[in-house]
């Protein structure tokens, strides 16, 4: 089959689709861009430092570039963040104390953030007797009416919200959902709202935060990273919360006067600078993934007819060869370890085997091409990330190829 001109023809069809994601990079750059310009970063910024960090001018410059760039108060940015879920779970010690209650208005967190939240003797917030509940959804958006009831009878130190879908089967939700959501729980409390905004930064021209969030929280090894981050997290919103958790993270009293870097910070630096236009390419191949899939059958969720609120694609394969197979071929056109054979295997915390292509110059980076399934019906392939479109193009037909000489 000659999958170029399949190609060639999704992106017709979806041209509009590719332009209008252009077009949010775009706002996106300038947005970054000016950032930089009025926090007059310059290359002494990029200074290593070691021991306590003291004075250490290129980590608060960053923390103040995001913080301008999102929108926001003040942010706390640093390679100190382990993850995405240290991150949030910094941020969860730092805003709530023993006793606070929290209620997630988003279903259930994801994956690895549950047993940060509900383990038992893990040093978990439920361990600290601060207690989450969570509002399950309905038919994957918000269940207004249990939201309110549930405000108008417990007093919540926060509100939660989870933009991207994680492993659940749903749309991640608009900057609109989220600012509807917002305004709706506001009219019941005034507790402050967090965000969990891993996969969403840049996605569209607005960050929760412009619509009313008072605290966002990423990994750097997704979007905001730009895949030239090494490592690292950031959360972003009320100086009064940022204060809190920067407390978290190093010592109480101490918060972010501490903390170094002896490699340089440039990485981190250039990495914002280029994310809007990566998350762009993540998000055109995912839509091209998408169309040219659905053209030969398969069931891609979210559709390339609905904008994703994400970067993450995922595939119905219905078949566990194939789905494994395209897996394979995808790791196989990967610039780094594009040679070996991912197999599936019992990962710690889940219940199928799991399979995963993550062939990235970041380990575990999931801004560059990446892919992993749960092998179990209906072989649902998760594809995310891809830090040219070109590569995804490819990597897309060789990935077809591999149906033919299976
Ligand atoms: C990736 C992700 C996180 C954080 O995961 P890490 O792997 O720890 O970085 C949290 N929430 C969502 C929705 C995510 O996609």
């Amino acid at each position: 089959m000659n999958y170029s001109e399949l190609i060639k023809q999704a992106e017709t069809q979806y041209a509009e689709k590719f332009c209008e994601i252009d077009d949010i990079a775009l706002f996106n750059q300038k947005k970054v861009l000016d950032a930089f310009i009025d926090c007059r970063v310059s290359a002494r910024h990029f200074m290593p430092s070691t021991g306590y960090g003291y004075g250490d001018d290129g980590r608060d410059k960053l923390s103040e570039l995001f913080a301008k760039t999102f929108g926001t108060e003040s942010a706390l940015v640093s390679p100190h963040f382990a993850s995405g879920t240290h991150t949030i779970s910094v941020a969860l010690f730092g805003v709530l104390k023993p006793g606070d209650k929290m209620l997630v208005l988003t279903g259930t967190p994801y994956d690895t953030l549950y047993k940060a939240i509900f383990g038992k003797d893990v040093g978990s917030l439920a361990d600290y007797n601060i207690s989450v509940d969570c509002v399950p959804l309905e038919n994957g958006l918000p269940n207004c009416n249990a939201i309110e009831k549930k405000l108008k009878n417990e007093n919540y130190r926060a509100l939660y919200i989870q933009r991207s879908p994680g492993y659940e089967r749903r749309k991640g939700f608009s900057i609109e959902d989220i600012r509807r959501l917002i305004s709706f729980a506001g009219k019941f409390s005034d507790s402050p709202i967090l965000i969990d905004n891993c996969y969403g930064e840049f996605v569209e021209k607005l960050e929760p935060a412009e619509v009313g969030a008072n605290l966002i929280m990423g990994s750097l090894i997704k979007n905001p990273g730009g895949a030239l981050a090494p490592t690292g997290g950031y959360v972003a919103g009320d100086k009064s919360l940022v204060d809190k958790i920067a407390m978290r993270l190093t010592a109480p009293g101490v918060g972010s006067e501490i903390g170094s870097y002896e490699h340089s910070y440039r990485n981190f630096y250039q990495g914002l600078f280029v994310a809007p236009h990566v998350v762009a390419q993540a998000r055109k191949g995912g839509l091209l993934i998408a169309a040219v899939m659905e053209k030969l059958g398969y069931k891609v969720f979210p559709s390339a007819e609905d904008d994703a609120g994400d970067i993450v694609r995922v595939v119905d394969f219905d078949d566990k060869n194939k789905m494994i197979s395209f897996c394979r071929a995808v790791q196989a056109s990967s610039p780094i370890d594009g040679f070996a054979l991912p197999e599936p295997w019992d990962m710690p915390g889940y219940e199928d085997k799991v399979i995963m292509a993550a062939g990235t110059f970041v380990q575990g980076s999931s801004i560059e091409l990446s892919a992993d399934a749960p092998v179990r019906p209906p072989y649902s392939l998760y594809i995310q990330g891809g830090i040219t479109y070109e590569h995804t193009k490819i990597a897309l037909t060789r990935c077809l190829e591999s149906f033919e000489i299976r």
